[in-house]
Protein backbone atom coordinates (compact mmCIF):
# COMPACT_ATOMS: atom_id res chain seq x y z
CA UNK A 1 0.00 0.00 0.00
CA UNK A 2 1.59 3.45 -0.57
CA UNK A 3 1.63 5.52 2.42
CA UNK A 4 0.82 9.01 2.00
CA UNK A 5 4.04 11.21 2.93
CA UNK A 6 2.27 13.56 5.45
CA UNK A 7 -0.28 14.33 7.77
CA UNK A 8 -1.02 17.62 5.41
CA UNK A 9 -2.31 14.25 2.34
CA UNK A 10 -4.42 13.29 4.75
CA UNK A 11 -6.93 16.38 4.91
CA UNK A 12 -5.67 17.40 8.57
CA UNK A 13 -6.03 21.17 8.23
CA UNK A 14 -3.33 23.73 9.26
CA UNK A 15 -4.16 24.32 13.57
CA UNK A 16 -4.07 20.81 14.00
CA UNK A 17 -0.90 20.73 11.77
CA UNK A 18 1.18 22.94 13.81
CA UNK A 19 -0.05 21.30 16.82
CA UNK A 20 0.95 18.03 15.59
CA UNK A 21 5.18 19.13 14.35
CA UNK A 22 4.92 20.75 18.07
CA UNK A 23 4.42 17.53 19.55
CA UNK A 24 7.21 16.10 17.41
CA UNK A 25 5.86 13.72 15.03
CA UNK A 26 7.18 13.46 11.56
CA UNK A 27 4.67 11.63 9.67
CA UNK A 28 1.32 9.13 10.48
CA UNK A 29 1.90 6.07 11.86
CA UNK A 30 -0.36 3.26 9.69
CA UNK A 31 -3.11 3.43 12.07
CA UNK A 32 -3.63 7.22 11.59
CA UNK A 33 -3.04 6.94 7.67
CA UNK A 34 -5.86 4.36 7.53
CA UNK A 35 -8.52 6.17 9.64
CA UNK A 36 -8.02 9.82 9.46
CA UNK A 37 -9.29 10.65 6.42
CA UNK A 38 -12.77 8.32 6.85
CA UNK A 39 -13.29 9.75 10.10
CA UNK A 40 -12.86 13.67 8.85
CA UNK A 41 -15.37 12.11 6.03
CA UNK A 42 -17.86 10.89 8.83
CA UNK A 43 -17.35 7.63 8.53
CA UNK A 44 -18.07 4.84 11.27
CA UNK A 45 -15.04 3.13 12.40
CA UNK A 46 -13.54 0.00 13.81
CA UNK A 47 -9.60 0.25 14.79
CA UNK A 48 -7.75 -3.06 15.24
CA UNK A 49 -5.05 -1.13 17.05
CA UNK A 50 -3.55 -1.53 20.27
CA UNK A 51 -2.08 0.98 22.63
CA UNK A 52 1.71 2.19 21.22
CA UNK A 53 0.40 2.48 17.03
CA UNK A 54 -0.40 6.38 17.69
CA UNK A 55 -4.81 5.74 18.03
CA UNK A 56 -5.16 8.23 20.02
CA UNK A 57 -4.17 10.92 17.37
CA UNK A 58 -6.16 8.88 14.88
CA UNK A 59 -9.29 9.44 16.62
CA UNK A 60 -8.40 12.20 18.16
CA UNK A 61 -7.32 14.72 15.54
CA UNK A 62 -10.40 14.05 12.87
CA UNK A 63 -12.33 14.55 15.91
CA UNK A 64 -11.45 17.73 16.76
CA UNK A 65 -11.06 19.16 12.88
CA UNK A 66 -14.70 18.11 13.21
CA UNK A 67 -15.80 20.14 16.06
CA UNK A 68 -18.18 23.15 15.06
CA UNK A 69 -16.80 25.82 17.33
CA UNK A 70 -19.98 28.63 17.13
CA UNK A 71 -22.24 24.64 17.82
CA UNK A 72 -23.27 23.96 21.30
CA UNK A 73 -21.37 21.33 23.28
CA UNK A 74 -19.92 18.79 24.50
CA UNK A 75 -19.50 17.59 20.49
CA UNK A 76 -17.27 14.80 21.46
CA UNK A 77 -17.45 11.58 24.03
CA UNK A 78 -14.75 9.28 24.35
CA UNK A 79 -14.87 6.54 26.39
CA UNK A 80 -11.96 5.00 28.34
CA UNK A 81 -11.84 1.46 30.58
CA UNK A 82 -9.84 3.19 33.06
CA UNK A 83 -8.68 6.82 34.99
CA UNK A 84 -5.16 5.96 33.54
CA UNK A 85 -6.18 6.08 30.08
CA UNK A 86 -9.00 8.74 30.60
CA UNK A 87 -6.06 10.98 31.88
CA UNK A 88 -3.87 10.17 28.78
CA UNK A 89 -6.35 11.04 26.27
CA UNK A 90 -7.12 13.89 27.70
CA UNK A 91 -3.49 15.06 27.61
CA UNK A 92 -3.61 14.32 23.82
CA UNK A 93 -7.04 15.94 22.81
CA UNK A 94 -5.65 19.20 24.73
CA UNK A 95 -2.30 19.15 22.93
CA UNK A 96 -3.37 18.40 19.48
CA UNK A 97 -6.61 21.08 19.64
CA UNK A 98 -4.38 23.41 21.63
CA UNK A 99 -4.38 25.59 18.18
CA UNK A 100 -8.47 25.09 18.35
CA UNK A 101 -8.97 26.25 21.83
CA UNK A 102 -10.37 23.59 22.50
CA UNK A 103 -11.67 22.24 25.95
CA UNK A 104 -11.78 18.90 27.19
CA UNK A 105 -12.66 17.36 30.56
CA UNK A 106 -11.56 13.86 31.93
CA UNK A 107 -14.50 12.33 33.67
CA UNK A 108 -13.53 9.29 35.91
CA UNK A 109 -14.44 7.43 39.11
CA UNK A 110 -12.97 8.41 42.32
CA UNK A 111 -12.87 11.81 41.90
CA UNK A 112 -15.21 14.13 43.78
CA UNK A 113 -18.20 14.35 41.44
CA UNK A 114 -19.01 18.05 42.38
CA UNK A 115 -15.82 19.39 40.81
CA UNK A 116 -16.43 17.38 37.95
CA UNK A 117 -19.57 18.79 37.49
CA UNK A 118 -18.20 22.32 37.79
CA UNK A 119 -16.20 21.48 35.03
CA UNK A 120 -18.80 20.32 32.53
CA UNK A 121 -20.84 23.13 33.67
CA UNK A 122 -18.36 25.35 32.42
CA UNK A 123 -18.53 24.19 29.05
CA UNK A 124 -16.26 21.60 27.12
CA UNK A 125 -15.71 20.56 23.85
CA UNK A 126 -14.55 16.92 24.28
CA UNK A 127 -15.81 14.75 27.30
CA UNK A 128 -13.10 11.88 27.95
CA UNK A 129 -14.35 9.31 30.72
CA UNK A 130 -14.88 6.03 32.66
CA UNK A 131 -18.20 4.55 31.65
CA UNK A 132 -20.10 3.66 35.13
CA UNK A 133 -18.75 7.76 36.19
CA UNK A 134 -20.26 9.08 32.51
CA UNK A 135 -23.71 7.11 33.23
CA UNK A 136 -23.87 8.62 37.00
CA UNK A 137 -23.84 11.87 35.47
CA UNK A 138 -26.14 11.27 32.69
CA UNK A 139 -28.21 9.78 35.46
CA UNK A 140 -27.99 13.20 37.34
CA UNK A 141 -28.49 15.11 34.68
CA UNK A 142 -25.55 16.73 34.99
CA UNK A 143 -24.10 15.75 31.44
CA UNK A 144 -26.08 16.41 28.14
CA UNK A 145 -25.39 14.38 25.17
CA UNK A 146 -27.67 15.85 22.61
CA UNK A 147 -25.24 17.76 21.01
CA UNK A 148 -22.99 14.79 19.96
CA UNK A 149 -21.03 14.51 16.61
CA UNK A 150 -18.50 11.73 17.59
CA UNK A 151 -18.32 9.14 20.23
CA UNK A 152 -15.84 7.16 20.13
CA UNK A 153 -15.38 3.76 22.38
CA UNK A 154 -11.43 3.47 23.14
CA UNK A 155 -10.02 0.35 24.11
CA UNK A 156 -12.91 -2.04 23.57
CA UNK A 157 -11.90 -4.93 24.47
CA UNK A 158 -10.66 -3.86 27.67
CA UNK A 159 -14.14 -2.23 28.50
CA UNK A 160 -15.74 -5.20 27.64
CA UNK A 161 -13.60 -7.29 30.19
CA UNK A 162 -14.03 -4.77 32.78
CA UNK A 163 -17.75 -5.47 32.39
CA UNK A 164 -19.19 -2.19 30.92
CA UNK A 165 -20.69 -3.70 28.11
CA UNK A 166 -24.30 -2.21 29.50
CA UNK A 167 -22.70 0.71 30.78
CA UNK A 168 -21.17 1.72 27.17
CA UNK A 169 -24.90 0.46 25.77
CA UNK A 170 -26.84 2.77 28.16
CA UNK A 171 -24.66 5.62 26.93
CA UNK A 172 -25.13 4.81 23.21
CA UNK A 173 -28.55 4.29 23.78
CA UNK A 174 -28.59 7.91 25.23
CA UNK A 175 -26.55 9.77 22.22
CA UNK A 176 -28.40 11.30 19.49
CA UNK A 177 -28.95 9.25 16.56
CA UNK A 178 -27.31 11.05 14.01
CA UNK A 179 -23.64 10.82 15.32
CA UNK A 180 -20.38 9.21 13.94
CA UNK A 181 -19.34 6.22 15.85
CA UNK A 182 -15.87 4.87 16.26
CA UNK A 183 -14.81 1.76 18.38
CA UNK A 184 -11.13 0.95 18.73
CA UNK A 185 -9.85 -2.65 19.77
CA UNK A 186 -6.51 -4.49 20.01
CA UNK A 187 -8.80 -7.50 19.34
CA UNK A 188 -12.60 -8.07 17.76
CA UNK A 189 -13.92 -10.48 19.70
CA UNK A 190 -17.80 -11.48 19.23
CA UNK A 191 -19.35 -9.57 21.80
CA UNK A 192 -17.25 -6.14 20.16
CA UNK A 193 -18.83 -7.28 16.94
CA UNK A 194 -22.42 -6.99 17.86
CA UNK A 195 -21.73 -3.98 19.76
CA UNK A 196 -20.69 -2.71 16.23
CA UNK A 197 -23.16 -4.23 14.30
CA UNK A 198 -26.13 -2.67 16.82
CA UNK A 199 -24.49 0.74 17.41
CA UNK A 200 -22.43 1.41 13.66
CA UNK A 201 -23.83 2.34 10.67
CA UNK A 202 -21.51 0.81 7.88
CA UNK A 203 -18.50 1.22 9.80
CA UNK A 204 -15.03 0.66 7.77
CA UNK A 205 -12.81 -2.04 9.45
CA UNK A 206 -8.85 -1.06 9.47
CA UNK A 207 -6.17 -3.18 10.94
CA UNK A 208 -2.53 -2.30 10.36
CA UNK A 209 -2.30 -6.67 9.65
CA UNK A 210 0.69 -6.86 7.22
CA UNK A 211 0.68 -9.69 4.53
CA UNK A 212 3.41 -11.46 5.41
CA UNK A 213 6.11 -10.14 7.57
CA UNK A 214 9.97 -11.47 7.61
CA UNK A 215 11.57 -10.62 11.08
CA UNK A 216 15.55 -10.86 9.88
CA UNK A 217 16.87 -13.29 12.13
CA UNK A 218 18.52 -12.00 14.67
CA UNK A 219 18.07 -11.99 18.43
CA UNK A 220 15.61 -9.89 19.70
CA UNK A 221 14.40 -9.34 23.58
CA UNK A 222 11.94 -6.84 25.16
CA UNK A 223 12.36 -5.07 28.87
CA UNK A 224 9.57 -3.54 30.60
CA UNK A 225 10.02 -0.55 32.36
CA UNK A 226 8.55 0.53 35.54
CA UNK A 227 9.10 2.20 38.25
CA UNK A 228 12.03 3.37 36.47
CA UNK A 229 12.93 5.96 34.17
CA UNK A 230 13.46 4.65 30.64
CA UNK A 231 16.77 6.37 30.03
CA UNK A 232 17.93 5.00 33.22
CA UNK A 233 16.91 0.81 32.22
CA UNK A 234 18.32 2.38 28.70
CA UNK A 235 21.39 3.09 30.70
CA UNK A 236 21.35 0.26 32.59
CA UNK A 237 21.46 -2.12 29.44
CA UNK A 238 24.23 -0.32 27.57
CA UNK A 239 26.56 -0.50 30.39
CA UNK A 240 25.90 -4.13 30.93
CA UNK A 241 25.22 -5.59 27.34
CA UNK A 242 28.29 -3.62 25.78
CA UNK A 243 27.57 -2.12 22.74
CA UNK A 244 29.53 -1.65 19.61
CA UNK A 245 27.42 0.62 17.56
CA UNK A 246 23.86 0.85 18.61
CA UNK A 247 21.18 2.46 16.99
CA UNK A 248 18.51 4.14 19.27
CA UNK A 249 15.22 4.77 17.97
CA UNK A 250 12.33 7.18 19.30
CA UNK A 251 8.80 8.00 17.95
CA UNK A 252 9.68 11.20 17.70
CA UNK A 253 11.74 14.15 17.01
CA UNK A 254 11.34 15.82 19.71
CA UNK A 255 12.25 12.23 21.83
CA UNK A 256 15.37 12.30 19.81
CA UNK A 257 16.74 15.33 20.92
CA UNK A 258 15.99 14.63 24.62
CA UNK A 259 17.44 11.53 24.46
CA UNK A 260 20.63 12.37 23.05
CA UNK A 261 20.92 15.61 25.85
CA UNK A 262 20.35 13.05 28.33
CA UNK A 263 23.07 10.49 27.32
CA UNK A 264 25.16 13.04 26.87
CA UNK A 265 24.62 14.49 29.79
CA UNK A 266 25.50 11.31 31.43
CA UNK A 267 28.53 11.03 29.32
CA UNK A 268 27.94 8.45 26.57
CA UNK A 269 28.84 9.14 23.10
CA UNK A 270 25.19 9.56 21.21
CA UNK A 271 24.72 11.72 17.92
CA UNK A 272 20.91 12.66 17.19
CA UNK A 273 19.50 12.25 13.39
CA UNK A 274 15.79 13.80 12.45
CA UNK A 275 13.64 15.55 10.18
CA UNK A 276 14.17 18.76 11.78
CA UNK A 277 18.04 18.55 11.38
CA UNK A 278 19.06 20.10 7.97
CA UNK A 279 20.76 17.93 5.60
CA UNK A 280 24.53 18.52 6.35
CA UNK A 281 24.17 18.88 10.03
CA UNK A 282 22.70 14.87 9.82
CA UNK A 283 25.80 14.08 7.60
CA UNK A 284 27.90 15.17 10.13
CA UNK A 285 26.25 13.15 12.87
CA UNK A 286 25.96 9.92 10.72
CA UNK A 287 29.67 10.49 9.78
CA UNK A 288 30.68 10.30 13.40
CA UNK A 289 28.48 7.27 13.54
CA UNK A 290 30.33 5.70 11.15
CA UNK A 291 33.43 6.51 11.92
CA UNK A 292 33.24 5.40 15.36
CA UNK A 293 33.32 8.52 17.37
CA UNK A 294 30.03 8.45 18.90
CA UNK A 295 28.53 4.47 19.80
CA UNK A 296 24.76 5.60 19.85
CA UNK A 297 22.85 6.84 17.16
CA UNK A 298 19.45 8.39 18.49
CA UNK A 299 17.56 8.52 15.91
CA UNK A 300 13.67 8.55 14.34
CA UNK A 301 11.97 6.18 12.16
CA UNK A 302 11.98 9.34 9.45
CA UNK A 303 15.63 9.90 9.40
CA UNK A 304 16.82 6.10 10.33
CA UNK A 305 15.38 4.44 6.93
CA UNK A 306 17.63 3.40 4.24
CA UNK A 307 20.37 4.07 6.42
CA UNK A 308 23.02 1.23 5.78
CA UNK A 309 26.04 1.39 8.46
CA UNK A 310 28.34 -0.90 8.67
CA UNK A 311 28.86 -3.23 12.07
CA UNK A 312 25.48 -2.32 14.09
CA UNK A 313 25.51 -4.44 16.92
CA UNK A 314 22.29 -3.27 18.14
CA UNK A 315 19.15 -1.86 17.96
CA UNK A 316 17.34 -0.22 20.20
CA UNK A 317 13.70 0.16 20.20
CA UNK A 318 13.74 3.16 22.97
CA UNK A 319 10.03 3.49 21.86
CA UNK A 320 8.14 0.38 20.35
CA UNK A 321 7.73 0.61 16.79
CA UNK A 322 4.04 2.04 15.82
CA UNK A 323 3.57 -1.13 13.69
CA UNK A 324 5.29 -4.17 12.61
CA UNK A 325 6.28 -3.34 9.29
CA UNK A 326 8.07 0.20 10.65
CA UNK A 327 9.76 -3.00 13.39
CA UNK A 328 11.32 -4.59 11.07
CA UNK A 329 12.62 -1.80 9.10
CA UNK A 330 14.49 -1.03 12.14
CA UNK A 331 15.58 -4.10 13.45
CA UNK A 332 17.22 -4.50 9.69
CA UNK A 333 19.50 -1.93 10.44
CA UNK A 334 21.28 -4.18 12.49
CA UNK A 335 22.52 -8.07 11.45
CA UNK A 336 23.62 -7.20 7.96
CA UNK A 337 25.28 -9.06 5.56
CA UNK A 338 25.46 -12.44 7.46
CA UNK A 339 26.99 -10.49 11.01
CA UNK A 340 24.64 -11.10 13.98
CA UNK A 341 23.14 -8.66 15.56
CA UNK A 342 20.38 -7.82 18.88
CA UNK A 343 17.28 -5.99 18.81
CA UNK A 344 16.23 -4.81 22.40
CA UNK A 345 12.05 -3.23 22.84
CA UNK A 346 11.60 -1.15 25.96
CA UNK A 347 7.83 -1.36 26.92
CA UNK A 348 5.61 0.17 28.98
CA UNK A 349 3.51 -1.95 30.60
CA UNK A 350 0.39 -0.93 28.31
CA UNK A 351 2.41 -1.72 25.40
CA UNK A 352 2.91 -5.42 26.03
CA UNK A 353 0.09 -6.00 23.90
CA UNK A 354 1.64 -4.08 20.73
CA UNK A 355 4.79 -6.38 21.31
CA UNK A 356 3.04 -9.27 21.08
CA UNK A 357 1.34 -8.07 17.83
CA UNK A 358 4.46 -7.39 16.50
CA UNK A 359 5.80 -10.80 17.12
CA UNK A 360 2.96 -12.64 16.18
CA UNK A 361 2.84 -11.01 12.98
CA UNK A 362 6.45 -10.95 12.22
CA UNK A 363 6.87 -14.55 13.52
CA UNK A 364 9.44 -13.66 15.62
CA UNK A 365 10.27 -15.34 18.77
CA UNK A 366 10.70 -11.91 21.22
CA UNK A 367 11.18 -13.05 24.60
CA UNK A 368 11.31 -11.08 27.83
CA UNK A 369 14.57 -10.07 29.54
CA UNK A 370 15.14 -8.93 33.17
CA UNK A 371 16.31 -5.45 33.22
CA UNK A 372 19.73 -5.12 34.74
CA UNK A 373 19.75 -3.79 38.59
CA UNK A 374 22.13 -1.28 39.61
CA UNK A 375 24.12 -4.18 41.42
CA UNK A 376 24.25 -5.50 38.01
CA UNK A 377 25.71 -2.21 36.57
CA UNK A 378 28.32 -2.29 39.31
CA UNK A 379 29.58 -5.87 38.70
CA UNK A 380 29.71 -5.05 34.99
CA UNK A 381 31.82 -2.10 35.63
CA UNK A 382 33.89 -4.35 37.91
CA UNK A 383 34.17 -7.11 35.04
CA UNK A 384 34.96 -4.38 32.75
CA UNK A 385 37.96 -2.58 35.18
CA UNK A 386 39.31 -6.25 35.67
CA UNK A 387 39.85 -6.82 31.60
CA UNK A 388 40.79 -3.82 30.93
CA UNK A 389 43.63 -4.06 34.35
CA UNK A 390 44.69 -7.67 32.73
CA UNK A 391 45.41 -5.82 29.40
CA UNK A 392 47.77 -3.33 30.87
CA UNK A 393 49.03 -5.99 32.95
CA UNK A 394 50.01 -8.11 29.97
CA UNK A 395 51.97 -5.17 28.31
CA UNK A 396 54.02 -5.29 31.23
CA UNK A 397 55.84 -1.68 30.99
CA UNK A 398 54.72 0.21 33.74
CA UNK A 399 57.33 2.39 33.76
CA UNK A 400 57.03 5.07 36.45
CA UNK A 401 53.97 3.62 37.43
CA UNK A 402 56.17 0.96 39.37
CA UNK A 403 58.07 2.99 40.89
CA UNK A 404 55.32 4.90 42.34
CA UNK A 405 53.67 1.43 43.36
CA UNK A 406 56.78 0.34 45.12
CA UNK A 407 57.01 3.54 46.96
CA UNK A 408 53.05 3.33 48.26
CA UNK A 409 53.44 -0.51 49.07
CA UNK A 410 56.23 0.70 51.25
CA UNK A 411 53.54 2.72 53.45
CA UNK A 412 50.71 0.30 53.41
CA UNK A 413 50.39 -3.01 51.86
CA UNK A 414 50.55 -3.61 48.26
CA UNK A 415 46.65 -5.05 48.47
CA UNK A 416 44.87 -1.68 50.03
CA UNK A 417 47.33 0.05 47.45
CA UNK A 418 45.63 -1.78 44.47
CA UNK A 419 42.26 -1.76 46.12
CA UNK A 420 42.45 2.32 46.67
CA UNK A 421 43.44 2.44 42.31
CA UNK A 422 40.21 0.23 41.90
CA UNK A 423 38.46 2.00 43.66
CA UNK A 424 39.55 5.59 42.59
CA UNK A 425 39.38 4.25 38.66
CA UNK A 426 35.52 2.71 39.57
CA UNK A 427 34.47 6.12 41.17
CA UNK A 428 36.26 8.24 38.35
CA UNK A 429 33.73 6.12 36.24
CA UNK A 430 30.53 6.09 38.19
CA UNK A 431 30.57 10.01 39.50
CA UNK A 432 31.30 11.53 36.14
CA UNK A 433 29.02 10.04 33.56
CA UNK A 434 27.75 6.67 33.67
CA UNK A 435 25.93 7.24 37.16
CA UNK A 436 23.65 3.90 36.37
CA UNK A 437 24.53 2.49 39.37
CA UNK A 438 23.43 5.80 41.49
CA UNK A 439 20.60 5.92 39.30
CA UNK A 440 16.95 6.73 40.78
CA UNK A 441 14.86 4.84 41.28
CA UNK A 442 11.26 6.34 42.42
CA UNK A 443 10.40 8.12 39.42
CA UNK A 444 7.25 9.87 40.81
CA UNK A 445 8.53 11.72 43.61
CA UNK A 446 7.82 15.47 43.34
CA UNK A 447 11.02 16.90 42.14
CA UNK A 448 11.87 14.53 39.18
CA UNK A 449 11.24 14.77 35.51
CA UNK A 450 12.33 13.32 32.47
CA UNK A 451 15.82 14.15 31.56
CA UNK A 452 16.48 17.92 30.34
CA UNK A 453 12.81 18.66 31.54
CA UNK A 454 12.19 20.57 35.02
CA UNK A 455 8.92 20.11 37.42
CA UNK A 456 7.02 22.87 38.21
CA UNK A 457 4.76 22.84 40.97
CA UNK A 458 1.80 24.44 40.14
CA UNK A 459 -0.71 25.95 43.11
CA UNK A 460 -4.30 25.06 41.46
CA UNK A 461 -5.89 21.19 40.97
CA UNK A 462 -8.47 19.14 40.37
CA UNK A 463 -10.69 20.86 43.03
CA UNK A 464 -10.22 23.74 41.57
CA UNK A 465 -11.76 22.98 38.32
CA UNK A 466 -8.02 22.35 36.55
CA UNK A 467 -7.62 19.92 33.45
CA UNK A 468 -4.91 19.48 31.31
CA UNK A 469 -5.99 21.52 28.36
CA UNK A 470 -5.75 24.50 30.88
CA UNK A 471 -2.22 24.29 31.71
CA UNK A 472 -1.34 23.53 27.69
CA UNK A 473 -3.15 26.85 27.05
CA UNK A 474 -1.62 28.50 29.24
CA UNK A 475 1.56 27.89 28.93
CA UNK A 476 1.93 28.08 25.27
CA UNK A 477 0.11 31.20 25.61
CA UNK A 478 2.05 34.92 24.87
CA UNK A 479 5.71 34.63 25.49
CA UNK A 480 5.49 30.54 26.28
CA UNK A 481 6.46 27.58 24.58
CA UNK A 482 4.73 24.98 22.07
CA UNK A 483 2.10 22.99 23.55
CA UNK A 484 4.03 20.49 22.33
CA UNK A 485 7.01 20.99 24.55
CA UNK A 486 4.61 20.67 27.67
CA UNK A 487 5.94 17.19 29.33
CA UNK A 488 3.75 15.17 32.08
CA UNK A 489 0.77 16.85 33.61
CA UNK A 490 0.45 15.83 36.75
CA UNK A 491 -3.16 17.20 38.43
CA UNK A 492 -3.93 16.66 42.20
CA UNK A 493 -6.67 17.84 43.85
CA UNK A 494 -5.45 21.56 44.97
CA UNK A 495 -2.03 21.29 43.23
CA UNK A 496 -0.46 20.13 40.13
CA UNK A 497 3.34 19.34 38.44
CA UNK A 498 3.78 19.82 35.12
CA UNK A 499 7.23 19.24 32.97
CA UNK A 500 8.71 21.60 30.66
CA UNK A 501 11.79 21.78 28.88
CA UNK A 502 14.36 23.10 31.72
CA UNK A 503 15.85 25.87 29.74
CA UNK A 504 12.56 27.19 28.97
CA UNK A 505 11.40 27.49 33.22
CA UNK A 506 12.16 30.80 33.90
CA UNK A 507 9.73 31.86 31.00
CA UNK A 508 7.23 29.49 31.53
CA UNK A 509 6.88 30.69 35.47
CA UNK A 510 6.93 34.06 34.26
CA UNK A 511 4.65 33.67 32.04
CA UNK A 512 1.83 31.42 34.33
CA UNK A 513 1.97 34.14 37.11
CA UNK A 514 0.92 36.52 35.01
CA UNK A 515 -2.35 34.32 33.90
CA UNK A 516 -5.61 33.27 35.56
CA UNK A 517 -7.36 29.93 34.79
CA UNK A 518 -10.83 30.07 36.24
CA UNK A 519 -10.96 33.60 37.19
CA UNK A 520 -7.65 32.67 39.57
CA UNK A 521 -4.29 34.06 39.34
CA UNK A 522 -1.59 31.28 39.52
CA UNK A 523 0.91 30.82 41.12
CA UNK A 524 4.22 28.42 39.64
CA UNK A 525 7.57 27.83 41.21
CA UNK A 526 10.15 24.96 40.54
CA UNK A 527 8.77 21.98 42.31
CA UNK A 528 10.97 21.08 45.20
CA UNK A 529 10.68 17.78 47.66
CA UNK A 530 8.25 19.42 50.37
CA UNK A 531 5.84 20.84 47.20
CA UNK A 532 5.83 16.39 46.07
CA UNK A 533 4.52 15.92 50.06
P1 LIG B 1 -1.09 5.59 21.39
O1 LIG B 1 -0.97 4.34 20.56
O2 LIG B 1 -2.20 6.47 20.96
O3 LIG B 1 -1.12 5.28 22.86
O4 LIG B 1 0.21 6.47 21.13
C1 LIG B 1 1.47 6.09 21.59
C2 LIG B 1 2.43 7.28 21.58
O5 LIG B 1 2.78 7.63 20.25
C3 LIG B 1 1.90 8.54 22.22
O6 LIG B 1 2.93 9.07 23.03
C4 LIG B 1 1.64 9.46 21.05
O7 LIG B 1 1.77 10.81 21.42
C5 LIG B 1 2.69 9.03 20.06
N1 LIG B 1 2.32 9.23 18.64
C6 LIG B 1 1.09 9.13 18.09
N2 LIG B 1 1.16 9.35 16.76
C7 LIG B 1 2.45 9.60 16.45
C8 LIG B 1 3.15 9.89 15.23
N3 LIG B 1 2.52 9.96 14.06
N4 LIG B 1 4.48 10.09 15.31
C9 LIG B 1 5.12 10.01 16.50
N5 LIG B 1 4.53 9.74 17.67
C10 LIG B 1 3.20 9.53 17.66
Amino acid sequence: MAQPASFADLGITQPILAALSDMGFEEPSPIQVQTIPHMLAGRDVIGQAQTGTGKTAAFAVPALQRLDSDGPRPQVLILTPTRELALQVAEEVARIGVNLGAREAAIYGGQPIERQIRALRAGVDVVVGTPGRLLDHLRRGTLELRHLRTVILDEGDEMLDMGFIDDIEAILQAAPGERQTAIFSATVPLPILRLTQRYLRNPVHLRVTPEHLIAPSIEQSYYEVRGIDRTEALCRLIDVLGMGRAIIFCRTKRGVDELTAALQARGYPAEAIHGDMAQPQRNRALARFREGGSELLVATDVAARGLDIEGVTHVINFDIAQSPEAHVHRIGRTGRVGRSGAALTLVLPREVKQLRAIADSTGARIPRGILPSPADVAAAARDSVRRQLLEVLGEADLGECLDLARELAEASSPVMVAAAALKMVLDAGRGSARGGAGGNDSGSDGITAEPGMQRLFVNMGGRQGLRPGDIVRAISGTGGISGGEVGVIDIHDDFSFVEIPRAAADRVIAVLRRTRIGGRPVNAEVARARNGG
